[in-house]
């Protein structure tokens, strides 16, 4: 129902009109760059929701397997997608460590979204361009909460198509390496066996699938600001972040 703020996709809509909308904050790059933690940060620091868009992906590649859907069956897709409800919601106060869930139907499947073959599921599902046409509207409607003066999304395609004039564009990176062994650890510090080689080939063919494919693939938005991670600090990154969003607050004369 586009527009109806429900949590389900709707029909591809125009951008959201930046003069009426939050303060939008795009963080793109590719898997292990630091966007997550960066991004929740970020999000948690300026007072801002947080729309990861991974999640959003990694819930239809979840509800899509439960379904007995190929994903890579565009006629079934299609029908699932409407009836899904994907929404995020904050974590209990005690728990805020685990940062917020993710919610699909009534159901909080924000570990089962996380292991490995939601992972490739996700990145499989996100090919599809039937797929990106429906999520996007609700990306940007989560995006649009009144409830926050702005907002922090992170995926792969936010400064390039879901918010073409976001008021901040960062692309971070990574060496591969270093992005392998961060996605290791944190899959060891959730209890799951994987090794780091396991890892780093899954992250090569998430890498290749997600800049080769033909619908909104990964790149930077040329007039994103780059950020390599490789050598930082997760408190460097927010700051770096920070930064440029004070920067851009103080240009519009709009402090938050
Ligand atoms: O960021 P995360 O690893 O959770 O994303 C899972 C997958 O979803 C990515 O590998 C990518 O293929 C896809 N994705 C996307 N566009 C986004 C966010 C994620 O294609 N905006």
């Amino acid at each position: 129902m586009p527009g109806s703020g429900d949590g389900s996709p709707g029909a591809p809509g125009e951008a959201a009109d930046s003069g009426n909308r939050p303060f939008i904050v795009a963080i793109d790059g590719p898997a292990g760059a630091g966007k997550s933690t960066a991004a929740r940060r970020l999000a948690a620091r300026l007072g801002f929701a947080l729309v990861d868009t991974g999640a959003i992906y990694r819930a239809v590649a979840l509800a899509a397997s439960r379904a007995g859907i190929a994903f890579d069956d565009d006629r079934r897709l299609a029908i699932l997608l409407p009836g899904l409800r994907i929404r995020f919601e904050a974590p209990p106060l005690d728990q805020a460590a685990a940062g917020q869930k993710t919610i699909l139907g009534d159901e909080d499947v924000s570990l089962e979204i996380r292991e490995p073959p939601m992972s490739l599921g996700a990145s499989a599902v996100s090919a599809r361009p039937v797929v990106r046409a429906a999520l996007l509207d609700l990306q940007r409607r989560l995006a649009a909460a009144p409830s926050h003066p702005g907002s922090v999304l992170e995926g792969r395609d936010i400064g390039t198509v879901v918010f073409p004039d976001a008021d901040v564009k960062v692309f971070l990176t990574a060496s591969p390496e270093v992005r392998a062994r961060r996605r290791y650890d944190e899959l060891v510090a959730k209890g799951q066996t994987v090794s780091v080689e396991q890892v780093l080939a899954d992250q090569q063919k998430r890498d290749r699938d997600d800049s080769q494919r033909a619908v909104a693939p990964l790149r930077p938005a040329p007039d994103a600001f780059l950020l390599d991670t490789s050598d930082l600090c997760a408190d460097a990154v927010v700051d770096a972040l920070a930064t440029a969003v004070e920067v851009r607050l103080e240009q519009r004369g709009r402090p938050v």
